[in-house]
């Protein structure tokens, strides 16, 4: 079942009965999806806003770090559910519930699993930390460390504390997909090697400022790399500090703001 689409059906009847035509679904702002041909079939890419983004591979909806102040109205319930920390823009209760249906598989690190707490009633839980490899549901899942090297509210104490999130490398039929989650330009990210399509946070005082995140993007060289979390800051400055290095297609979504 998709979101909200009973409730444009029960606007579109109440529309005919009053005669008027139909509206068009004005909250829905535009998506742009982007398609990957993997070694299985398409890889579909759908940035959704701040750090949530869907993914379509193999007859599987993946949603990552879905958060309620994205517009989900729409969008197709999740197989698989990835959540790279507990903060609340990563792990959303009230979205986690929206988005789940009866055996809906549930990625994330040790303290995401624990907060998540919803057994019985949340299907399969798969804990991979931050320096472990699995694979759940025929997508290669490698995690990478998530964590500060300087931002906090105080010296010494990290707004993101390493060991406790974890970005992750998806393998999906070959390609490799890389979401940061809360992470400054770490050298784990930088040591980051063959990755196909990466998500980056620009978000200072949480994360790297878009300028230093360009730099971590010329030393791994995503072949795509899309500015995300970026609330506050211009994801056009990263653009503009990575044009002329080979090889990095920067893509700029509307991720934040009014539609
Ligand atoms: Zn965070
Ligand atoms: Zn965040």
């Amino acid at each position: 079942m998709a979101i909200g689409r009973n409730r444009c059906a029960r606007v579109a009847v109440l529309a005919g009965m009053l005669g008027l035509a139909p509206l068009a679904h004005t909250a829905t702002p535009p998506r742009q999806s982007d398609d990957i041909a993997t070694s299985q079939g398409t890889l579909r890419i759908t940035p959704v806003f701040h750090g949530s983004v869907m993914l379509e591979f193999d007859g599987k909806v993946i949603h990552i770090d879905p958060w309620s102040q994205g517009d989900y109205t729409g969008l197709p319930q999740a197989d698989m559910i990835v959540i790279t920390h507990t903060h609340a823009d990563h792990l959303d209760r009230a979205m986690v519930d929206k988005l789940k249906k009866p055996g809906t598989v549930f990625v994330g690190p040790p303290a995401v699993i624990d907060t998540l707490n919803c057994a019985p009633g949340c299907g399969t839980v798969e804990e991979v930390g931050d320096t472990e490899h699995k694979t759940v549901l025929g997508i290669g899942f490698d995690g990478v460390p998530m964590y500060n090297l300087v931002y906090g509210p105080a010296p010494g104490k990290p707004f993101h504390h390493r060991g406790v999130g974890s970005g992750y490398v998806l393998t999906l039929g070959g390609k490799r997909l890389f979401v940061s989650g809360d992470s400054e330009c770490t050298p784990e990210i930088k040591a980051l090697k063959n990755i196909d399509i990466a998500f980056l946070a620009m978000n200072p005082p949480r994360t790297s400022p878009p300028a230093e995140m360009a730099v971590c993007a010329a030393a791994f060289k995503p072949r795509i790399v899309y500015p995300y979390h970026y609330r506050g800051s211009k994801p056009e400055e990263f653009e503009a500090a990575l044009k002329g290095t080979p090889g990095v297609e920067v893509r700029l979504r509307k991720l934040e703001g009014e539609p």
